[in-house]
């Protein structure tokens, strides 16, 4: 009755058991997993059997690079490559200088298949390690990797995927921060008609990495890495809810003005220059500010994240009233009030009469001075009542938000420590991958020539 298992049936012995052992499953599942083992030795016939194929057809030898004469061919000799269907061997000629050249072996067939001199695993694979590492330990994606496709590769195999996808993807951010240098912009994003019409909110924190120290030996070394969130700022259809659209990171192991070129970038791409409204919200670190200053003032609201605000007002408070006494509770919740209720100038008002009041120790007035220049710095930033009726967020939690999925989830685990360079190639792949870029590392589909 079946024509298909018994024209495989015919091909060899060892497909016959493997047929067997799908007609003799009892359960649904082992049934599933038996043909699923027979579609991944067929699969491997088949590559191999195309690329046997291909190696037989005549050879076009190109000249040696070096002395410029036609290579010779030096006969069959064998490739292996790990794949997601297992592993696929072959035979292909290679070619030799027959001066001698020290050129290596050249096989065109490699080349035409896209194949590297030293590469052991194929393309698709790589993409699959590189998208569990990019979530899990690497020592854990090679797990998966074995439980998901019974493909057995290393920790190391896998890590050395990340550092080479890695390291295209920030190849390709440093082509386009030095095109952008030259005054070129880059292409905006596409978006839909309806996202594009809503605001386009942005913000920037600091979380600390740790390091191996330099030269191995020694504690571990904080350092931190700055993230930046541009989202599109929408609401749930049902409850009105604000909901975050076309989300993209920036983030970066460096000081402030690394961030600066890369946020730009990413706001350009974002379309800061065309979005009705722009909003930028931070708490208040004065690095972040100083940026929001130099790039985005002109185009932005910027919006001091309340609760850091609040934050600041307490300590104020209990420098100035006796720590956590009533007195300075009452001050407190009295100040918090007004300034979400867009009376920060009575706030300030408060400050400055205390500030001129006669016994006020010498500690408490530090407090309270700093307190009143921190606000008066940030007097457009905290007009939280007006912030509320525009519908913007005050408070920057889609900041925190981002720098625990970006920073804390994947690089923080128990006794990790990165190196620069292993940590920039992760965090570049986790980047591409939320921002929507990572399949452009791979290439999975035919190229034109
Ligand atoms: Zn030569």
């Amino acid at each position: 009755m079946s024509c298909l298992r018994d024209s495989i049936r015919q091909i060899d012995p060892f497909l016959q058991e493997l047929i067997e052992a799908i007609e003799n499953a009892s359960t649904l599942t082992v049934l599933i997993l038996s043909a699923w083992r027979l579609a991944r030795v067929l699969a491997v016939r088949i590559v191999e059997e195309v690329l046997i194929e291909r190696a037989q057809r005549p050879t076009q030898w190109s000249d040696c690079p070096k002395c410029g004469k036609r290579l010779h061919s030096k006969g069959f000799v064998r490739r292996q490559i790990t794949s997601v269907i297992g592993i696929i061997r072959w035979k292909r000629r290679v070619g030799r200088c027959p001066h001698g050249c020290a050129i290596g072996q050249i096989a065109p067939l490699d080349n035409a298949l896209g194949l590297l001199p030293y590469q052991r695993t194929s393309v698709e694979l790589q993409r699959l390690g590189c998208l569990l590492a990019i979530f899990v330990p690497f020592e854990t994606a090679a797990v998966l990797l074995n439980c998901l496709i019974s493909v057995k590769v290393s920790a190391t195999c896998v890590w050395h995927w990340i550092q080479k996808a890695g390291q295209k993807a920030m190849n390709r951010l440093n082509d386009q921060l030095a095109e952008l240098a030259t005054g070129q912009l880059p292409l905006m994003e596409s978006l839909d008609e309806a996202i594009g019409m809503l605001p386009l909110l942005m913000g920037a924190d600091g979380v600390k990495v740790p390091f191996r120290p330099e030269g191995g030996k020694g504690g571990t070394v904080w350092r931190e890495v700055k993230v930046a969130v541009l989202a599109r700022l929408g609401r749930r259809s049902n409850s009105n809810a604000p909901q975050l659209r076309q989300r993209r990171l920036v983030a970066v192991l460096g000081k402030i003005d690394a961030l600066r070129s890369r946020l730009w970038l990413e706001a350009l791409r974002q379309g800061v220059l065309t979005a009705p409204q722009v909003v930028w919200l931070s708490d208040g670190g004065v690095g972040f500010w100083s940026l929001y200053t130099a790039c985005f003032a002109f185009y932005a609201i910027g919006i001091l994240d309340f609760y850091h605000a609040v934050q600041n007002l307490w300590k104020g408070a209990k420098a100035w009233l006796d720590g956590r006494s009533r007195k300075a509770r009452q001050w407190f919740a009295c100040a918090r009030h007004r300034l979400r209720h867009g009376e920060a100038n009575i706030v300030l008002n408060d400050i400055a009469a205390a500030l001129k009041s006669d016994g006020l120790p010498e500690t408490a007035h530090k407090a309270l001075k700093n307190l009143y220049e921190y606000l008066d710095t940030h007097e457009y930033h905290i007009q939280y009542q007006k912030f509320r009726e525009l519908g913007l967020p005050i408070g920057s939690g889609m900041v925190e938000s981002a720098c625990k999925w970006l920073i804390q989830q994947r690089f923080k685990g128990v006794g990790m420590r990165w190196s620069e360079t292993g940590f920039n190639h992760l965090l570049h792949l986790r980047l591409a991958w939320v921002n929507g870029r990572f399949e452009e590392l791979f290439a999975l589909e035919d190229s034109p020539n």
